[in-house]
């Protein structure tokens, strides 16, 4: 091979997550014009002449992975109120908090969001919060990929007030990063307990007309059911699917309280699902039946959720967790096997988010958004699987470089977008205002 490129990585153990799962052992990957322009076995790279050079050191090099679900700036919220039931939490500590927020605080925490998670490996997230302007603008800057989505219900927003401005703000993002190769936009809807029928109706119709996914939280919890009943004489998935928004553009946010039928429908509608294992085990919400979703066909990515109902967002742990969670529930240790659940937090996110021909895997033509760990520290030697690695032993920590559409975004787990110490001196210093909202001591024994 004899060429240019813009980015050279070599000497890694290469998990490509492509359709048969390549391993490529002392490996080297090209980049060129924010794409992956070749990859293969280091000695095929002898002559490639490169910009700049990464040597993974005998690392493993992974695609970026992928967030599915996340309310990036409730960092600010991280640790704020826990061991909590779900109501109280929300009604006497975070929506109080969240009362004056503005896109300045907003921004701000979308920015922690984003050095925390390319710190930790994820290179693109599906947000939904309130002042989202806020959150493309945090991940444009970090050079971060993301969906954004400015969440709907049918009460007023502390950002765009009724529900008919609600819609404007979206179809002007809509406008604003249509084009964009980082940021795109998402419809989010909150849930089917506070969106009508109506609000629902025109979130999807928007979403289908401009080919964008649409994203809301469903069945979480059973007193979720229970009022969806009470309201609709059905349960949320039947009312969705009553409403025609069982499509292959949906993302279900948790689907913990889905019965057989219902993951049927989930599965013909080619419907997506979003599993935050960790929040829900925080929250005690359920343990969604994820082995029997992925039986039947469904395609399942992993999210954090908000990180003060997790209380990171760090998707090594996540995938760690979801793995041992399932085995645990069901008394099977064969069970979501950990390719499986690397495929969740890689190319099945992507393909939730229609991103599957660009990213979520390591591949001729995709982006290149590319994580090279540590594989050298006392916790990860021997490695005798990496793939087993990635799931049960590693963690954020051992991120040491990451490029997201062929920039290199972190070097040596230097940030390179971001100014981390003015971030954390800014954030302690907003999170004094937040403290009466805090539970602590309240609960402690
Ligand atoms: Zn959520």
């Amino acid at each position: 091979m004899d060429q240019t490129c813009d980015l050279l990585i070599t000497n890694g153990t290469l998990v490509t997550m492509d359709r048969d799962c390549t391993l490529v052992e002392n490996g080297a990957l090209a980049v060129k014009d924010s794409r992956i322009e070749s990859l293969g076995p280091s000695e095929a790279f002898s002559n490639v002449k490169t910009r700049r050079q990464i040597d993974a050191c005998g690392g493993i090099v992974i695609p970026g992975l992928i967030n599915l679900h996340t309310h990036a700036a409730m960092t600010l919220f991280r640790g704020l109120a826990d061991d909590l039931d779900l109501m109280s939490w929300l009604q006497k500590h975070i929506f109080p908090a969240e009362a004056d927020h503005d896109p300045d605080l907003v921004r701000l925490g979308a920015e922690l969001a984003c050095a925390e998670m390319i710190l930790s490996g994820t290179t693109c997230f599906c947000d939904m919060y309130l002042f989202e302007e806020s959150v493309a603008r945090a991940a444009k800057s970090a050079g971060m990929r993301a969906v954004v989505g400015e969440v709907l219900y049918d009460f007023p927003s502390p950002n765009y007030g009724p529900l008919k401005n609600g819609f404007r703000y979206v179809s002007q993002m809509l406008e604003k990063w249509g084009d964009d190769p980082l940021v795109n936009v998402a419809i989010e809807p909150h849930s089917t307990y506070l969106c009508s029928p109506d609000l629902l109706l025109e979130a999807a119709d928007m979403a289908w007309s401009n080919n964008v996914p649409l994203v809301l939280h469903l069945a979480e919890t059973d007193s979720e059911v229970q009022q969806v009943i009470q309201s609709y004489g059905c349960r949320p998935v039947e009312h969705l699917q009553s409403l025609g928004l069982l499509k292959s553009n949906l993302v279900a946010c948790h689907a913990v309280k889905v019965n057989q039928d219902e993951i049927m429908m989930l599965a013909e509608g080619r419907v997506k699902v979003a599993h935050n294992a960790e929040s829900n085990m925080k929250l005690a919400s359920g343990v969604a039946p994820v082995p029997e979703m992925v039986s039947a066909g469904v395609c399942v990515g992993l999210g954090t959720d908000g990180c003060c109902s997790n209380n990171d967002l760090d998707l090594f742990r996540e995938m760690d967790s979801v793995a041992k969670l399932h085995k645990v529930f069901k008394g099977d240790p064969t069970v979501l096997p950990a390719l499986r659940v690397l495929q969740m937090a890689t190319i099945d996110a992507a393909r939730s988010l229609g991103l599957e021909q660009r990213v979520g895997s390591l591949a001729v033509g995709k982006q290149a958004d590319i994580v090279v760990l540590d594989a050298s520290k006392a916790h990860s030697v021997p490695t005798f699987d990496p793939v087993s690695h990635l799931v049960y032993n590693a963690d954020g920590s051992d991120v040491l470089h990451v490029v997201i559409d062929g920039m290199v975004v972190c070097e040596n787990r230097q940030l390179q977008t971001i100014d981390l110490n003015e971030i954390v001196g800014r954030v302690r210093e907003i999170a004094k205002d937040f403290r009466p909202f805090a539970n602590n001591g309240s609960n402690r024994l």
